[in-house]
């Protein structure tokens, strides 16, 4: 009878995610590769890998996406000529697109780094956003179902994120872990860690989307 009642809850819980969106963000990208692991793999990748995943996830459960990038390569409005200028016109890109979906919900990939390499784990940040801490203590909670995973505290994320600060939604950037930490990055560069992520992540929105006022994961 249990296997019963959770079908049927999963099931009512599906019927929510219609009419919502779930927008992945797979941080970086283009000229901009994000953080360098010690080994050279960039940042950009494992965030794409991991939202690429998301996303397969999402359309097994009929979730409504949508990925601000679905490949390395960035095409940049001729106008921009520097870096900076390019980063800068991707990520206003990046706002438009979110601010252009009705019902939506960000989920930003991106790996930490640190000058030291003893700082691991994940953590999941958010904006101010109402219902943001909640969809960040669901995907706290899922992320720390994955055997051996280190959960650093979730927080509310520094103003200075501007696709953050500018997403008029609830909003959370994932820091799946940390590219300076030896051990951090032996598990993301491994395709089986980085489905799990995938699947945590997934969990959280649906778990946040089928009852976004329970805050106990
Ligand atoms: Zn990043």
């Amino acid at each position: 009878m249990k296997i019963k009642a959770g079908l049927i809850s999963l099931l009512a819980a599906l019927s929510f995610l219609s009419g919502q969106c779930c927008i992945i963000d797979a941080g970086h990208g283009g000229e901009d590769g994000g953080a360098v692991a010690p080994d050279g793999t960039l940042e950009s990748e494992l965030n794409l890998s991991i939202s690429l995943k998301l996303d397969a996830l999402m359309g097994l459960f009929g979730a409504d996406t949508v990925l601000t990038r679905s490949s390395e390569v960035i095409d940049y409005p001729a106008g921009a000529q520097t870096v900076r200028e390019r980063k800068n016109a991707d990520q206003v890109r990046r706002v438009e697109l979110i601010a252009s979906r009705e019902n939506a919900v960000l989920i930003s990939i991106h790996q930490n780094n640190f000058g030291d390499s003893r700082p691991s784990g994940a953590q999941v940040l958010y904006n101010k956003h109402s219902g943001s801490a909640e969809l960040a203590a669901r995907a706290h909670h899922f992320l720390g179902m994955i055997d051996g995973q280190k959960m650093r505290s979730s927080a509310e994320i520094s103003e200075d994120i501007f696709l953050m600060r500018s997403a008029e939604c609830p909003a959370i950037l994932v820091e799946c872990g940390f590219l300076s930490n030896g051990e951090d990055l032996s598990k993301l560069e491994s395709d089986e860690y980085r489905t799990k992520l995938a699947l945590a992540l997934c969990a959280a929105y649906i778990n946040y989307i089928s009852c976004p006022e329970d805050t106990n994961g």
